[in-house]
């Protein structure tokens, strides 16, 4: 086969950042600097494009008109190369990389999410081998297929799956985890790949890229103290259409009479409420204890182990569909991209 062609797509991030000698602040610069700061990409094995946004954003500024052009750039580009790479802030990385899973059907070439915790410029800069490792597993082939079909994470020495990430913390070089699901390759000596633990999709299926997303969402997470008015604000919203409620341990939350039939109310007026742990791991069990049979009883969707940004990118994604409402529950309750088990 020949060397395989990747598309490096930039979206922004710390990885692309300089200090601004005024103010001190980071902020983006140009992508092309980017690719002179590693001349270590030439030595590659693998052709390499680059194709960036107009303006490179700090990821705190996503949202899903963006995750639409990363989309199109991916689509506009599938036939001619065989991997992608999507350099991207690290702070919302979790939240695109599970959206960009549910819009990308059919995908059968890799798409790698990566960043850094430190500028590219910088001396201890974890960018280099973020960067690396993400274009040699973006350009892996096993008789002319690529291994990694799927939507993933790359950072710190491993690939996980992108739908299953959390960032869980701000300053350590290791910025990702995948608490519910194995991670899909690991980058020491060798690059090791955990074959069985990877999507397998059907390769004759034709790409097809379902954009539409309903942002008319929104996240509660439960704590001790929660007030009627203050639920009661969320759900009568005359905007509101889904609802991830973050609830303790195995899906449970109080009985209060107010706070089921506030939630109860609000699923007949259609009103979709999906119930997430606000645990780091581990997945919801509903009708295990007696402060979550209620739940189960109104008809409360089950994340089961979704994490939460899976979560509401999933929500906005199948209202952003138009769902029948009768099958939304059992919708959403299927693995539809390795997403939950
Ligand atoms: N604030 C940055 C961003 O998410 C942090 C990073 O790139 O790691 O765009």
């Amino acid at each position: 086969m020949n060397k395989p062609n990747i598309l490096l797509i930039y979206t922004g991030g710390t990885i692309g950042m300089v200090k601004d000698s005024n103010t001190g602040t980071l902020k983006a610069f140009n992508f092309d600097n980017l690719l002179m700061s590693i001349p270590e990409l030439r030595l590659l094995d693998c052709n390499i494009e680059t194709i960036s946004f107009e303006k490179a954003i700090d990821s705190s500024n996503m949202n899903p008109k963006y995750w639409c052009i990363i989309a199109d750039m991916i689509k506009d580009n599938y036939e001619n190369f065989d991997g992608f790479v999507v350099l991207h802030g690290s702070d919302t990385m979790s939240y695109s990389a599970s959206a960009l899973s549910f819009m990308l059907e059919n995908l059968t070439k890799p798409v790698i999410f990566t960043g850094s915790q430190l500028p590219i410029g910088d001396l201890r800069t974890d960018a280099k081998e973020n960067l690396i490792t993400s274009i040699q597993l973006a350009s892996l082939h096993e008789k002319g297929v690529p291994v990694i079909r799927e939507v993933g994470l790359y950072f710190e020495y491993k690939l996980y799956r992108g739908n299953r990430t959390t960032k869980i913390n701000a300053e350590h070089f290791e910025a990702f985890e995948s608490l519910n699901y194995p991670h899909l390759a690991e980058s020491g000596v060798y690059l090791n790949i955990n074959n069985k633990f990877l999507l397998k999709p059907n390769l004759g299926e034709e790409l097809k890229v379902n954009k539409g997303f309903d942002t008319n969402v929104a996240i509660l997470k439960l704590f001790p103290g929660i007030s009627k008015p203050i639920l009661e604000a969320v759900l009568r919203s005359r905007l509101i259409k889904g609802l991830i409620l973050e609830t303790y341990g195995s899906g449970n939350a109080t009985t209060e009479t107010w706070f089921i039939d506030l939630l109860e109310a609000a699923i007949k007026r259609g009103i979709y409420i999906v119930n997430v742990t606000q645990c780091s791991g581990g997945r919801v069990n509903m009708g295990q204890y007696e402060t979550s049979s209620q739940l189960k009883k109104i008809g409360i969707i089950s994340g089961r182990d979704l994490t939460s940004e899976a979560a509401i990118t999933k929500l906005m994604y199948l209202i952003g569909q138009n769902i029948n409402p009768l099958a939304f529950k059992a919708i959403f309750e299927t693995s539809l991209r390795g997403e939950l088990s």
